[in-house]
């Protein structure tokens, strides 16, 4: 196919790639998407695209993908070129493409009064075929400029400022506290959403592109990993030329109410954590504890993190699953206040809710209770509750409706969110915080720390696997300014909506 009509995008409906039937895939934890694509099928998607002067999608994107580029050479069938294009912004373009909410396509200008271009799918499948054919290699630096940079932390921002380092020359060595190499997108997003041997596929390029990798070492006060090995921050500032902490936000937000110590109460990122690592054949001290089989669970939180327990305890043979949010249902179409090209925040069913399950908004969790004496959940009591708004959408007075509603359950996961980095384990108390928990950087992404910088989650906060990305990819650049004087690495969207700093 050659020609492209500019009015693509009235000759052609919007046709995503497939998922697989829900109850056949919340049966297993083989990934949710269906295998196979056709390219023919792709290259007529591609000419919806109305290439827009004013491209507001990669205005969407948070790494400003060039969507356009690949968008018209997918249509043109030089899908080695839009490999090219889409490597020249992202470096591991089927983690987004595989995971990534896609704020780029309410932003396509056809989603104002139409659907908007596949641009996930499309990226999705540059990639796929990309290591179908075999084009994506090691591209080992052309020369060493003798520097040594430590990255701390093997998210992926940790893997973007790793890979960026190396390609721009420098020494680059990744120290991870877990077992395993790929932060979240190992231990966190589960299997079916995201295939763990796409991580372990980069590993392996990026090792053969000079960066050395060192699970099982946490840096800092006592962060031992899986083999227990602690280094000290200091320790690394005096070994290396420059230092990122990509350690991510993981410090849990707990739920203090009455019986919050019950068994069978516990925080979803064990459970997740624990479902991950049976999943890799790798050992779990739970005793079963984190087990939904044949269980009422209920999941409190109403996000994403929450949505992947409701997934998993269904695919463990859970009786029956909730997931409790405190806010409110969203509206069906977007409030006024929240016109395009802002993301939605309109009610759309998680991928986990489409295999089953049940919602409840607007109740919040008063106590755990154990009614029969044996220690262990059996149903947690809510309040129904009403929330005023201020001009930031931020939750200010509320009022109760309803008091004493209950739901049963024998396992209850939390799932409200993080409480920011895990910044007090890196025992240094000259490396300031925010007042969100996170680590605070000035314009160029350095802490208060000469020549320890921050990327990721650590800086901005829970968010997703495109920021972290770009987040890497922007400090690998003030990195290489810092100990070169000037930089020839690419700058992301990112810039455009800096993180909370010094
Ligand atoms: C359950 C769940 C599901 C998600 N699903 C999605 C999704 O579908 N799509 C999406 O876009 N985003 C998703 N996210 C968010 C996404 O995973 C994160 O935004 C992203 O992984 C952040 O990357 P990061 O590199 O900054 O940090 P992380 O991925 O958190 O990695 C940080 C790494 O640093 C290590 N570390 C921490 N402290 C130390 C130390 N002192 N020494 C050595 N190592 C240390 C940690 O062990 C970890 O491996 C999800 C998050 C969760 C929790
Ligand atoms: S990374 Fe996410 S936001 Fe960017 S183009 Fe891909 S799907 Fe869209």
């Amino acid at each position: 196919m050659s020609e492209r009509h500019p009015d693509g995008f009235l000759r052609h409906a919007r046709a995503p790639l497939a998922y697989r039937d829900p109850r056949a895939r919340s049966r297993d934890f083989t990934e949710i998407y269906a295998r196979h694509w056709d390219a023919a099928v792709l290259a007529v998607q591609g000419e919806r695209c109305m290439d827009c002067g004013v491209p507001s999608c990669m205005g969407g994107c948070p790494l400003g993908n060039l969507i356009p580029d690949w968008n018209d050479l997918v249509h043109r069938g030089h899908w080695r070129e839009a490999l090219a294009r889409l490597h020249a912004t992202n470096n591991f373009p089927e983690f987004t493409g595989y995971t990534c909410p896609a704020p780029c396509e309410p932003a396509c200008v056809l989603a104002r009064n139409d659907a908007p271009v596949t641009i996930k799918h499309i990226e999705r499948a540059i990639v796929d075929m990309g290591w179908r054919e075999g084009w994506i290699r090691p591209e080992p630096p052309p020369r060493r400029s003798g520097r040594r940079v430590a990255v701390v932390g093997s998210g992926p921002a940790g893997l973007a400022c790793a890979q960026q380092l190396n390609r721009a020359g420098h020494a680059v060595t990744v120290f991870e506290r877990d077992d395993a190499i790929g932060g979240l997108m190992v231990y966190g997003i589960p299997d079916f959403k995201f295939a763990k041997f796409r991580v372990a596929r980069r590993v392996r390029q990026l090792e053969a592109e000079g960066v050395v990798f060192r699970p099982g070492v946490g840096v800092g006060v006592g962060v031992g990993g899986g083999a227990g090995a602690a280094l000290p921050l200091a320790r690394l500032r005096e070994d290396f030329d420059a230092v990122c902490l990509a350690i991510g936000a993981q410090a849990p937000r707990e739920l203090a109410v009455p019986g919050r110590e019950l068994d069978g109460v516990c925080l979803a990122m064990d459970y997740l954590r624990a479902e991950n690592r049976r999943q890799a054949g790798r050992a779990v001290a739970d005793g079963g504890a984190l087990d939904a089989h044949g269980r009422r669970v209920l999941v409190l939180g109403g996000g994403d993190t929450g949505a992947d327990c409701v997934a998993t305890a269904h695919r463990q043979g859970a009786r029956d699953v909730v997931q409790v949010s405190i806010k409110p249902r969203p509206p069906e179409r977007r409030p006024p206040d929240n016109p395009w090209p802002e993301w939605p925040r309109t009610y759309r069913p998680s991928y986990a809710i489409e295999e089953g399950g049940r919602e409840e908004f607007s109740l919040d969790s008063c106590a755990f209770l154990d009614r029969d004496g044996d220690g262990r959940v059996d149903a947690v009591e809510f309040e129904r509750v009403r929330w005023t708004y201020d001009a930031h959408g931020r939750r200010q007075a509320r009022s109760v409706l309803e008091r004493g509603l209950r739901l049963q359950a024998e396992l209850v996961l939390i799932a409200i969110g993080f409480a920011g980095a895990e910044a007090a384990a890196l025992g240094e108390p000259d490396l300031r915080t925010t007042r969100a928990g996170t680590l605070a950087v000035d314009e160029d992404m350095m802490t208060a720390l000469p020549g320890v910088f921050a990327a990721g989650d650590a800086c901005r906060g829970p968010a997703l696997v495109v920021w972290a990305i770009g987040e890497g990819r922007d400090a690998a650049r003030a990195i290489d300014r810092y100990l070169s004087g000037d930089s020839a690495l690419p700058a992301s969207l990112r810039s455009a909506n800096p993180p909370l700093g010094l």
